[in-house]
């Protein structure tokens, strides 16, 4: 893979401006200290973020006897973030700063039949609208918007290629959006969006390869693989929700049998207790959330028919979680999503006693298993990540290439 002067030169803007959010107010010397870059290359990064209004002088600090040192701080009323999680059963559109804190959020059901690219651009645009007013912001101060659509995405043409739960099929997303929203749009995946969350603000910060496991409807491992995110060759890597953990198990959408999300997925889950309790009261049948909220409930009480179903689910999750171990050792493994929130801390030690049965030795002690620190929907502060990455690609460049950066 090609990886050319500006490639670098962007990946050194992610890297300093990270450190700038992560430790605010900072100088250029402790810039350099935390990044291993040069002094010289550290200012003419710096110069480029307070230009794009991204970050902003705030004062100086003693040096020991030297000169006074200026400090940088995030410029987070700069400008404004959206992100929108396009998820199997709901829309969640929040508003972020440049510091990426929340300003506002919405959300929108789906409904099974309710799942047209029409009718979904049209509850985006809905709840997009209403975090603005409900910000008080005007649009014109958004720097881009971010968008998460589960399944294949072609980031290049804004082009949602296959999402399987939806059925669709080559819808051109945010061409459609664009009719709606003004700003730049930037289209990805929730696995690519989880991964870019933990690499900027989670647990995966400061650390060259790590894997993070999504746990949702769907299922998938973002790849974050020396610094920065793995797509592979067509944006497709990380669908480890579609490897095969059971020879003929059970059935699954993308026509093949017992991929791991067959078993670790909301829906495995709740076949996992149909299984073991098929009257069970836990059981809310076609609804995938109360069944899981019911089960983490349960644990935390210790039923015991809960806690089976949550060992169960493990062992699955601990097999698939070692091979990832296995393939890519990683400093960290980072349990995200709805299913690893809702499940917590009991989920993670049953999942790291199974990868310790599975996972080869020297690999598995590298490694960290942990939950997501992150206290909001990673999803939404991912896409949101995606747009500032955006602003970062345009730094230095001429307005008419600028343009291509993102879709308008
Ligand atoms: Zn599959």
């Amino acid at each position: 893979m090609k990886r050319t002067s500006r490639d670098i030169r962007t990946a050194n803007r992610y890297q300093v401006l990270r450190q700038i959010i992560a430790a605010s107010p900072t100088s250029r010397q402790e810039l350099a200290a935390a990044t291993g870059l040069s002094v010289a290359t550290v200012a003419t990064l710096v110069g480029e973020l307070l230009d794009l209004a991204l970050i902003t002088e705030v004062g100086f600090e003693d040096s020991a006897g030297g000169r006074p040192r200026g400090l940088v701080a995030v410029n987070a009323s700069g400008g404004t973030l959206i992100g929108v999680d396009l998820a199997e059963t709901y829309v969640r559109v929040e508003l972020f700063d440049l510091a990426l804190n929340v300003l506002a959020r919405a959300q929108e059901s789906t409904r099974p039949g309710d799942s047209r690219p029409e009718q979904v651009v049209g509850h985006v645009a809905t709840a997009v609208g209403a975090v603005l007013a409900r910000a008080g912001v005007e649009g014109a101060r958004v720097l881009g918007a971010g968008v998460s659509v589960p399944g294949q995405v072609d980031r290049d043409t804004g082009v949602a290629e296959y999402a399987p739960n939806w059925d669709w099929h080559d819808v051109p997303l945010l061409e459609l959006l664009s009719g709606h929203i003004s700003c730049p749009l930037y289209l990805d995946n929730p696995l690519r969006a989880c991964a870019v969350a933990e690499l900027w603000f989670g647990a995966a910060r400061g650390h060259g390869d790590a894997v993070v496991v999504n746990l949702g409807t769907g299922v998938g491992a973002g790849l974050v693989l020396g610094g920065g995110v793995h797509r592979g060759v067509s944006n497709s890597a990380g669908e480890w929700g579609h490897t095969t953990l059971v020879l003929d198990g059970r059935a699954c959408h993308c026509g093949n049998r017992g991929c791991v999300e067959t078993y670790t997925g909301a829906p495995g889950i709740m076949l996992n207790l149909r299984e073991l309790s098929p009257d069970s009261p836990l059981l809310h049948d076609g609804d995938q959330t109360a069944t899981v909220d019911a089960l983490a409930g349960a644990v935390r009480a210790g039923d015991p028919v809960a806690l089976g179903v949550l060992r169960h689910t493990a062992r699955y999750l601990g097999a698939g979680v070692a091979d990832l171990v296995n393939l890519f050792n990683p400093e960290v493994v980072v349990l995200s999503s709805w299913v690893a929130a809702a499940f917590g801390e009991p989920l993670l030690d049953e999942v790291r006693a199974a990868v310790t049965r599975h996972a080869l030795r020297r690999p598995l002690a590298a490694t960290r298993i942990v939950l997501s620190p992150i206290p909001t929907d990673p999803v939404c502060l991912g896409a949101a990540t995606f747009a500032l990455e955006g602003a970062l690609r345009s730094a230095g460049r001429g307005g008419a290439d600028r343009a291509t950066t993102g879709r308008r």
